[in-house]
Order: structure tokens, then C-alpha cells, then sequence
């Protein structure tokens, strides 16, 4: 029996690259994740972020650099009964039943839950008799999932789950991984795009632009971390006391005013530009905000607060 404790790090990735021919779709990619978390990976199409999780599914050979999942190096065998990913399009047999798909879980996975696979698809009301192919997209999500848990895996990667899914599918369905994610304690690392669901289930972010890590962090670190600040432009630019005092993410100016997404310590009513008397605006930017001013900017400087950041190996 292997200890199938999950270390404090679900996820180190030391120095990363993927090249595909003469592209770089990953470049000197280092962060950590605690294990436990729910963790959103952001970015625009391109940015990296199914190759990161391919990689981690060992589906995909980096360039170069390590990964070290649960504490043990991504190559490990025993990676293969502690890690599950679900890839985007959810690849299912159409002419298997439900129960025949649980089946097939059983029979692939030593420390398959089979309570735990048949709960989550009966509590969505799935048949374990129909196929597979005649479910609609939140059932077979469902289905998905149930293959993905019953697993028991300590980390449980997913690209762009709800993607395809209607609005009360991907409530439910956001509920019940979540749910099932603190029962048992699993790190899930889920690529989205929809920044409104990242917001509200993940306590954790990874933001990828171009392959390269832009922001990583805690969100209750990376978000106070930020100040948006809109005011009177000054020669038609940001006043010169916030560009030169903080770290200018993203600014606009239209017509005469300007607004401008800072970064800067300590909290907003303390810093100098949450001043009464100051000549603009300050306030608390929301998640979704500073995701898009991130992601806007690609070549803003990165953000990787000290709990995500993975010293790389000299
Ligand atoms: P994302 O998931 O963020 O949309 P990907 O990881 O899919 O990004 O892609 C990152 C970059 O790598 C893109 O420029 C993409 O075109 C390229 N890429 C991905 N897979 C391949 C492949 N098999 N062969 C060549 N280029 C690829």
C-alpha cells in the first residue's frame, strides 16, 4: 500500500516549458498550490492552459523543467490512482450504459468509490440504465464527474468543465464538485473561462497569457492586492503620483477621465490614494475586474504571491 496522504503541495511546477515546433506554449512556468484548494486557471485561447493540464495528466512531455504532484514527480506511477483529469469534450462511450461506465471505473481504478460514483449520478436523477449517448450535456457532466470522484483522486484536474453546459446544469453541477471536493478533501485545478463561475467557487488562481504565469496566489491575497482608481486624467494620461508610486496593471483614458487598475500593499483605506481629500477615486476592484485588466495586460508584471511561488532549482 502506498501512503495516500496528499502532501502540503498538491501541484510544484519548477521551471516548466512546452514547445511545440517553434512555438513556446509554456514558458518558465514555477507556482505551487496547496493542496485542498479549488483553483481556477485563467487566460485567453493560446495562453497555455491545456497544455499545463495535459502535462499534469501526463498526456504531454514538457520541453523541459519538472512537475511534482502530491509530492511525487508527474512520471510516478503512482500518480496514475492519485491524479484524475477530465478533458474538455468529456470522452464517454456513447453505447455504454451508465452503470457500464461505472463498471469500467471499477474495473480501471484500485481505490474506486463505487457508493460515491452511483450517488452522484442517481442524486442528478441520471438512470444508471440509459446510454450514455441518449444523456444531455449535464447528465453525461454528471456521469463525468462520478467517473472523475469515484476515482478517489487527491487531485482532480478539469478542463473547462461547465463549458457546455446550460446555466442551471452548471449551478448544479458547480455545486455538487464543490461539495464533493471538501467532503474529501480533493485539490481541484479547473481551467474556465467564465470568470463570474471562478469567482464564485474557486479559492485559488493560476492566470496564463502567451504560456507564461501572469498572476498566482490566493484569492483573498490577490484581490486587495489591487486598487482601481478612476478620476480627472491629467495631459490626457494617469496622474504621475499613482503611475510612478504603484504598479500600473492596465489604464485607460477616455475623454477626460482615466481609469487605472494599480497594484499596492497593505488595505485600501490606508494607501494614500484611498485619501478623502485625494483628487480621484479609489476602490476595492471585484475578481472579474482585475482578471480582465490581467489578462488585458499581458506585459504588466506578474504577481506571484509568496504562499504560489515555487523557487526554481538553480
Ligand atoms: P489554451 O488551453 O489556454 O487555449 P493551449 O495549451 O491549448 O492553450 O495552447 C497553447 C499554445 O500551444 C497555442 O498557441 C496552441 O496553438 C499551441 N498548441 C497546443 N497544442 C498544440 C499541438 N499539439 N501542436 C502544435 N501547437 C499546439
Amino acid at each position: 500500500m502506498h501512503d495516500s496522504t496528499p502532501g502540503p503541495w498538491a501541484i510544484e511546477a519548477d521551471n516548466l516549458w512546452k514547445r511545440y515546433r517553434r512555438r513556446w506554449a509554456l514558458q518558465e512556468c514555477s507556482f505551487r498550490l496547496p493542496a485542498g484548494r479549488v483553483c481556477a486557471m485563467v487566460g485567453p485561447n493560446g495562453a497555455g492552459k491545456s497544455t499545463f493540464l495535459g502535462i499534469a495528466a501526463r498526456l504531454i512531455q514538457p520541453s523541459t523543467g519538472t512537475l511534482k504532484l502530491g509530492g511525487v514527480p508527474v512520471d510516478d506511477p503512482t500518480v496514475l490512482t492519485r491524479v484524475a483529469y477530465l478533458a474538455q469534450d468529456k470522452p464517454l462511450y456513447p453505447r455504454f450504459t451508465v452503470a457500464e461506465t461505472l463498471r469500467l471505473g471499477r474495473e480501471l481504478n484500485p481505490r474506486w468509490d463505487q457508493a460515491l460514483a452511483e450517488r452522484i449520478v442517481r442524486s442528478g436523477d441520471v438512470p444508471l440504465a440509459a446510454r450514455v449517448g441518449t444523456l444531455s450535456g449535464g447528465q453525461r457532466t454528471r456521469v463525468a464527474f462520478a467517473l472523475a470522484f469515484g476515482k478517489r483522486p487527491e487531485l482532480l484536474l478539469l478542463d473547462e468543465p461547465m463549458s457546455d453546459l446550460d446555466p442551471l446544469a452548471r449551478d448544479e453541477l458547480s455545486g455538487l464538485l464543490l461539495a464533493e471536493a471538501a467532503e474529501h478533501g480533493t485539490t481541484v485545478l479547473m481551467s474556465s473561462h467564465m470568470l463570474s463561475e471562478v469567482e464564485e467557487m474557486c479559492d485559488h488562481l493560476l492566470v496564463l497569457a502567451g504560456g507564461r504565469l501572469r498572476m498566482a496566489g490566493p484569492t483573498d491575497a490577490l484581490v486587495p492586492a489591487h486598487t482601481l482608481v478612476t478620476g480627472r486624467a491629467v495631459d490626457g494620461r494617469v496622474p504621475r503620483e499613482l503611475a510612478e508610486r504603484h504598479t500600473l496593471v492596465e489604464s485607460r483614458v477616455s475623454g477626460r477621465q482615466f481609469s487605472a487598475m494599480i497594484r499596492t500593499d497593505g488595505p485600501l483605506a490606508d494607501r494614500p490614494e484611498a485619501a478623502p481629500d485625494a483628487p480621484w477615486d479609489a476602490m476595492t476592484p471585484s475578481l472579474e475586474e482585475i482578471l480582465l485588466a490581467c489578462m488585458r495586460s499581458p506585459d504588466a508584471p506578474a504577481l506571484i504571491v509568496d504562499e504560489a511561488r515555487k523557487e526554481t532549482a538553480a
